[in-house]
Order: structure tokens, then C-alpha cells, then sequence
């Protein structure tokens, strides 16, 4: 890579600034809940071209990748452009979409996660490009969906998309440091099936929530054995949601899902069948393991 001017990239950014806070606070007017990226991935796709990307494509799943150089070497970042919901909006004091600046900090739905990466990533890559930045490289901007489906749109990246990067940057806030670990992650989905029958006459059902209670128990009282890493820190675990189907609300529930998710800086996870997925009739499991980074 050139030496860089860092006064050359600083004058380059202040030119741009105002311009890229506007585009932060367009991206986050665009409600994009629930991995329907797809307006928000259009105003992405229009900044871009603008800019002068050498190529701009939604992939297969629906996030959209922007390429600018053509080099050997493959630079990849990395930006989901979905959000969580807003919640109960009676409980906004102000707008989530429009936002608030306060003491010289932007506030809105998506601002800080992860909306707030996109456009210093694709004006940087542009003012890369116009100081030689990238010369000898190829730079992708990828703005996906991960709130829902964390870990699946870069995997679709590399095995649909073909690209293998050799340098990822992960636009997940962190404080303005430079992360360089991930503890790794997984994902265990438990269902527990019972046999419905009314609430009057309970003792001829099988109650599914009361079948995993004991699981989630245990999961709370769990963290203390995942232990800590010197450098990625405490392991976590919690459960995370859970959903019960039933005929009505009188009868005892004959299906609950258990979802926990898992964050340890350990290998050995006590109770997590970390590469199996078993199916019974009465109980089903799947696990996912990813690790971001190193
Ligand atoms: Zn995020």
C-alpha cells in the first residue's frame, strides 16, 4: 500500500464531513426492522455510484455490495444496515428515525448500531481510492442484515458471493478502538413438545413450559463455568427468547422454544452440542458456532 498523507486523508475527510452525517441521518430516517434492508440498501447503492464505485450489486439474500479497485489483495468492510425495532414508539420522547444531536453526538434508531459505519466506510474507500490508497487492492463495501441472522449474511458473502476477503473491518461500534477479537458465538434452540388439554382437567395434558424450566434454570446459574479469557474477557450466556404455541390460552401449551445464545472466550462449552444438530420427536436442537475474528 502507498504511504499515506495523513494530512492529504484529514483535508479529504473535513471536505466531506457535513456531507456524511447527512448521509448518516438519511440512512437512519429509512426504517430497515427486521432485515427489510431493502430501501435503505437502494440509498446505499445511489451513494455509491455517486462516488464512483466501479460496481454495485444486491447479492442473492438481499444486502447489498459495492466494489471499488481491482487489485489482488481483497479488503473487505463490513456494515449491517438492519436494526432492531423501536420498541413501544409511545415511549419516545423524540423521533428514532429523524434523531437528536446533542453535545455534538448523533442519536437515532441505528445510529451507533451499526447504520453510523456505513458512510465513513464508503466516503473512506472513495477518498482511498482518489489518494492511491488502493492501489494493489480490491475494496468491498458490504451493507447486510445481522440482527436476525447474525453470521449468515457474511458467510453468504464468502460461499455465494466467491469472495474471500484477506482483511475484514467490522463496523460494530466499540468506542472508536480497534477491536481485534471476537469471543465467538453459538446459538442453541431447544423445543419442548407436551400434549395439550384443557386447564380444568390439566392432569390428562403434558405441560411444555414446565418441561423447561429446569433448561433455563440452568442456563442462568451457567456463566460462572464459562470462565474468562485474559484477553476477550468474562464468557456470557443468557436465554434470549422464547415463544409458546398453543390451541388457546385455556389449555395447558403443547410447544415451547427456548432460545440462548452464548458468547465464551472458552473452546469447551459445558452443555452446547457445538457441531451436532439431533432431532426427536419430542425434542429438537440445533446449534451455530461463528467466530468474527482474530
Ligand atoms: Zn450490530
Amino acid at each position: 500500500m502507498s504511504t499515506v498523507d495523513v494530512a492529504a486523508v484529514q483535508q479529504q475527510v473535513g471536505q466531506y464531513s457535513e456531507t456524511i452525517v447527512g448521509f448518516l441521518r438519511e440512512l437512519c430516517a429509512i426504517p430497515s426492522m427486521d432485515s427489510q434492508i431493502g430501501p435503505v440498501g437502494e440509498r446505499v447503492q445511489e451513494e455509491m455510484r455517486a462516488l464512483g464505485f466501479d460496481e454495485t450489486w444486491f447479492d442473492a439474500m438481499g444486502n447489498i455490495v459495492g466494489r471499488i479497485g481491482d487489485g489482488p489483495r481483497i479488503l473487505l468492510y463490513d456494515s449491517h444496515i438492519d436494526t432492531v425495532g423501536i420498541g413501544n414508539p409511545d415511549e419516545w420522547d423524540w423521533d428514532p428515525f429523524i434523531g437528536k444531536i446533542e453535545k455534538g453526538r448523533f442519536y437515532a434508531r441505528g445510529a451507533c448500531d451499526e447504520k453510523g459505519s456505513t458512510p465513513p466506510m464508503i466516503y473512506g474507500l472513495k477518498i482511498a481510492k482518489d489518494l492511491g490508497l488502493l492501489d494493489g487492492w480490491t475494496a468491498y463495501y458490504f451493507g447486510n442484515m445481522e440482527e436476525w441472522c447474525d453470521g449468515i449474511a457474511p458467510h453468504a458473502f464468502v460461499e455465494h458471493e466467491g469472495i474471500r476477503p484477506d482483511f475484514v473491518v467490522i463496523g460494530e461500534p466499540t468506542k472508536m478502538q480497534v477491536y481485534r477479537g471476537h469471543k465467538g458465538r453459538v446459538e442453541i434452540e431447544v423445543t419442548s413438545r407436551g400434549r395439550s388439554a384443557h386447564a380444568a382437567s390439566n392432569h390428562l395434558g403434558d405441560n411444555a413450559i414446565y418441561k423447561v424450566l429446569p433448561l433455563i434454570e440452568g442456563v442462568s446459574k451457567l456463566e460462572p463455568q464459562l470462565g474468562d479469557d485474559p484477553f476477550l474477557g468474562h464468557g456470557k450466556i443468557t436465554v434470549s427468547d422464547m415463544k409458546v404455541s398453543t390451541p388457546s390460552s385455556t389449555p395447558c401449551p403443547t410447544r415451547r422454544v427456548c432460545l440462548s445464545t452464548a458468547a465464551s472466550p472458552l473452546a469447551r462449552r459445558p452443555w452446547a452440542p457445538s457441531n451436532r444438530c439431533g432431532r426427536s420427536r419430542r425434542r429438537r436442537c440445533c446449534a451455530t458456532a461463528k467466530s468474527r475474528s482474530k
